[in-house]
């Protein structure tokens, strides 16, 4: 039998019809509207085109945008100057800075000088710190998608043989924390792992995360595996296509998520859900003063 498919599509337009309604509760009841502050440095179209996606879904939700375009020769002074703006905003609730930035702009620098509480990338190393503890403020958004997916399955994480391949900070080491925390028993595997394949094999549920495309075959997949591909990786052909070759995979696997349709538009929903919860916080301390 053909594997369920997460439709990452359906699955984010759910998250958002929410988000709508609690930001206009929100609203109503606090008079406060969550608010993004988008920071774009450089002309990388692909880059545009994200921020682009990201500001139509805010504003499709109630969410208010701020948007910030800054030329590919500002200084790391100046953008490091209007991060400290935007922290001080109390229209501002999260902050996106677009990676990647040009190379004159040290990256860590600027993620480390967005305030915690505004961090709805959740890539501020507070925040990873407080992944790591277990007491998560902002969870990054590819992640936190990645769960909701696993979530939207059925398949119970607790207890769970789950292997995610990719080590790296943006999605493998924080999903693995993720899964840890909600009890499942996890593997990270990474370039250097002995017998990938043996490994993954061993997986109820599988996440893949290495920007490699169709690396994952169904030789490397348990019979009823839910496999989740993180990856997006554009062909010769200008197709995009995931980490999973899903043809294969699909017929063996028992959940499998697309590319694309998959965990893209979940990023997305998880940056609303972010950007919504740091307003809810924001409203509360408000109320405490
Ligand atoms: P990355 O920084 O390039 O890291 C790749 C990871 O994969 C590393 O940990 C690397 O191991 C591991 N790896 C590479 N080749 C491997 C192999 N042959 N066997 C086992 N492990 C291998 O990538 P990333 O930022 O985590 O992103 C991964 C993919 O997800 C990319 O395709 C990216 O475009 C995609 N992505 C998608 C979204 C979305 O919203 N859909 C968001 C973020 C990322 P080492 O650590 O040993 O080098």
């Amino acid at each position: 039998m053909p594997a369920h498919i997460i439709d990452g599509k359906a699955l984010s337009q759910a998250v958002r019809d929410q988000i709508a309604k609690d930001a206009a509760a929100l609203l109503a009841r606090t008079g406060i509207k969550p608010g993004l502050a988008a920071i774009l440095v450089g002309d990388d179209p692909a880059s545009h085109l994200y921020v682009k996606n990201k500001q139509k879904a805010c504003e499709a939700v109630g969410i208010y945008v701020a948007d910030h375009r800054l030329p590919a020769s500002t200084s790391q002074d100046d953008l490091l100057a209007l991060i400290d703006k935007v922290n001080r905003d109390p229209r501002i609730h999260g902050i996106l800075v677009q990676l990647p930035l040009p190379k004159q702009i040290d990256s860590q620098v600027i993620l480390n000088a967005v305030l915690p509480e505004k961090d709805a990338d959740g890539f501020h190393p507070y925040n990873m710190g407080r992944l790591v503890e277990g007491t998560p403020i902002f969870e990054a958004c590819t992640p936190r998608g990645v769960i909701k997916m696993i979530e939207s399955t059925g398949v119970g994480i607790a207890g769970r043989r789950e292997v995610v391949v990719g080590r790296r900070n943006i999605v493998g080491k924080p999903v693995a924390l993720m899964l840890l925390h909600r009890h499942a028993t996890v593997t990270i595997c990474h370039s250097k792992t002995k017998d990938l394949p043996a490994v993954c094999r061993e997986a109820e549920i599988l996440v893949v995360a290495i920007g490699k495309p169709r690396f994952v075959t169904a030789d490397m997949v348990r019979e009823g595996a839910v496999v989740v591909d993180v990856g997006v990786n554009r062909t010769e052909d200008g197709k995009f296509v995931g980490d999973v070759d899903f043809e294969a995979v699909s017929r063996k696997a028992g959940w499998i998520s697309p590319v694309p349709g998959g965990v893209g538009p979940m990023t997305i929903a998880m940056l609303l859900q972010n950007t919504l919860e740091s307003a809810q916080r924001a409203a509360e301390k408000m109320k405490g003063r």
